[in-house]
């Protein structure tokens, strides 16, 4: 089948992909498949979940991937102060910090995306010299629950059809929702097929923010 690729905004076919909420019992997994294609990725990690899985987060970053902060929590009351917001973002902060023995990268999303954060939470944010990431190609396994087939579709169509540079998000904690996972190395495979390579998310990287 012959494709048509357009590039009007992006000359290098770069793609990102994120895994947010994580880490928990499937980023072995995916650690083991980025290894296996020899591609980097974010993850928008929770400190709560890496109060639990401190080895996964070491490993992320002994493995050349970039390490994120999504809040301590995920708790949608985070809005309602800015401090307690703040603070939970320090607290995931410090704890990576002290994991890998060095000050991890600011970089940052919000838990349901920047339209929904509040106004302040973004100015705290940036005041103290994070960047904040959002996504422009989604898998939708956050509400619903696609099958592999759904999700790998809306990976390479979500990806072909970007106005921008396409940043992928996924998620590792999903209990019941496998199919993105299975869809993950097809969509590796894929991609890589038509000739996209993979890219971490660095502090200075301009990319898509949805406020
Ligand atoms: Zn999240």
């Amino acid at each position: 089948m012959a494709t048509k690729f357009s590039y009007d905004n992006c000359m290098d076919k770069i793609v990102y992909l994120t895994f947010d909420d994580g880490p928990d019992k499937n980023t072995p997994y995916i650690l083991d498949l980025l290894k296996k294609y020899n591609i980097n990725a974010t993850f928008f990690n929770l400190g709560i979940q890496e109060e639990k899985n401190p080895e996964l987060v070491k490993r992320i970053v002994s493995e050349g991937h970039s390490l994120g902060n999504h809040t301590w929590s995920h708790d949608p009351a985070i809005y309602t102060n800015v401090s307690t917001f703040i603070q939970e973002v320090k607290k995931t902060f410090d704890f990576q910090k002290k994991l890998i023995d060095m000050e991890p990268d600011k970089i940052f999303r919000f838990p349901f995306g920047s339209n929904k954060a509040t106004k302040e939470s973004i100015k705290i944010i940036q005041d103290h010299g994070y960047n904040y990431i959002d996504w422009n190609v989604y898998l939708q396994d956050g509400s619903r629950n696609p099958s592999a087939q759904k999700a790998f579709e809306l990976a390479i169509n979500g990806v072909e059809t970007c106005k921008d540079t396409p940043v992928i998000l996924t998620h590792c904690e999903r209990e019941d929702k496998t199919g993105p996972l299975e869809a993950l190395e097809p969509i590796i495979v894929e991609l890589k097929n038509r000739g996209y390579s993979f890219k971490r998310i660095k502090q200075t990287d301009k990319l898509i923010r949805l406020n």
